[in-house]
């Protein structure tokens, strides 16, 4: 249910697009502002029959929903799930006592909200945001498609009802679980218009919840970023929300014109706070991607931002050893390195290192950090198979 655009309609509609916004950053800026200011909130919906096509819809989305619950994926985390929702609480003018968000352990870059109140919010997306206020950005859009009502639009739309039997067909169907919610995410692509009322809904909802609407821009940017190293041929292949939100450069300039000059809450500190037991997992996942470039990307980007972050050093490093390619092995040694002699750097680290040193034939240097590794993790699934390697090298 993406956009049906051929690539070169594509490419017209982007040509086309930028026209408007040059238009825009000239003689526009105050009619964008306006129309944030009369965006209304719309009061609570209640739940419709269900012999109605939205009431379909939301059934649909209902038996999702008790299966996504139920997935080892779902993030069981208290504390992260009530700062969610207070979040959406804030943000949601309202609605919060028919929201439900659910956080998932996949490591795209995604959000969904569906017309009966679930919200899902991708761990590769909460790692790359880098404070509360770009989550908000993201939140205050889905919830945009929500309070618009734009999945019952789309469905409406749809003349020969293929696309609700359509919907039936992909979630019943059988696939792995990060294959379903792709696809589940896929079902609720909207058009160009709908993404603009989104963006427009979300900026209003972030503003008026407090929180600095630059920061919406700036998710946008730092996607571009990673969008770049690629080329973004893959994007929708990867299940993230490339696909389905297209990152253009209007679309960021028309956030940062709506955002207006004022400043804001960032929220900063909480968000760190909020993700702190959880990231570590999710910086080991994103490695795991086997994405090596855009990963790069986010590393360099969050070591810019605190080169004393261990944690990151070490996913880097973890990138550099695993893609190998000329030079890498050096660069993994010296992030590494410089993660071991910082304070509380993750067990993982040395084992690393000992790997590194290992196949450099570097016995003593490899002997000692495999047993820093051991002395720390006695427990790690590859500690037997560690001790292998020390009492070969002991010989
Ligand atoms: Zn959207």
């Amino acid at each position: 249910m993406n956009t049906p655009d051929t690539p070169g309609r594509r490419g017209f509609l982007r040509s086309a697009c930028r026209h408007c916004l040059g238009f825009a950053g000239l003689a526009g800026l105050p009619a964008l502002a306006q129309d944030l200011s009369a965006i209304k909130v719309p009061p609570r919906f209640s739940r419709p029959a269900a012999d109605t096509d939205e009431g379909g819809l939301w059934g649909l989305v209902d038996r999702e929903e008790t299966r996504i619950k139920r997935s080892p994926l779902m993030i069981r985390d208290e504390a992260l799930k009530n700062y969610l929702t207070d979040m959406v609480c804030r943000l949601s003018d309202g609605h919060c006592p028919d929201i439900r968000v659910h956080a998932v352990r996949v490591p795209h870059f995604n959000a969904l909200m569906a017309p009966n109140g679930m919200m899902l919010v991708w761990s590769g997306l909460m790692l790359r945001v880098e404070n509360e206020a770009q989550l908000a950005a993201i939140l205050g859009h889905e919830l945009g498609h929500y309070l618009e009502r734009h999945q019952v639009e789309q469905l409406r739309a749809a003349k020969d009802r293929a696309v609700l039997s359509t919907m039936v067909g992909m979630v019943g169907g059988i696939g792995t679980f990060v294959g379903q919610i792709g696809l589940l995410a896929n079902m609720f692509a909207f058009s160009r218009e709908h993404e603009t009322r989104a963006d427009r809904m979300g900026m209003r909802l972030m503003r008026h919840a407090g929180y600095d609407g630059r920061e919406a821009a700036a998710v946008w940017d730092n996607l571009l970023a990673e969008l770049r190293v690629t080329g973004g041929k893959d994007a929708g292949k990867r299940g993230d929300m490339f696909e389905t939100h297209p990152t253009t450069a209007g679309r960021r300039d028309e956030l940062l014109q709506l955002a207006g000059g004022a400043g804001g809450e960032l929220g900063a500190d909480s968000y760190r706070k909020a993700i702190a037991p959880l990231r570590f997992g999710w910086l080991q996942d994103e490695v795991k991607r086997g994405q090596y470039e855009e990963s790069l990307v986010l590393f360099d980007r969050m070591v810019g931002k605190d080169a004393q972050d261990a944690d990151v050093l070490f996913a880097r490093g973890e990138v550099y050893r695993l893609r190998d390619d000329g030079g890498d092995a050096d660069k993994a040694l010296a992030d590494l390195d410089r993660a071991s002699r910082l304070a509380r750097p993750p067990a993982e680290t040395f084992r690393s290192l000992g790997l590194l040193h290992k196949q450099r034939n570097d016995r003593g240097a490899a002997v000692q950090a495999f047993e820093t590794y051991l002395a720390q993790a006695p427990q790690a699934p590859d500690a037997d198979l560690l001790r292998g390697y020390l009492a070969e090298m002991k010989r």
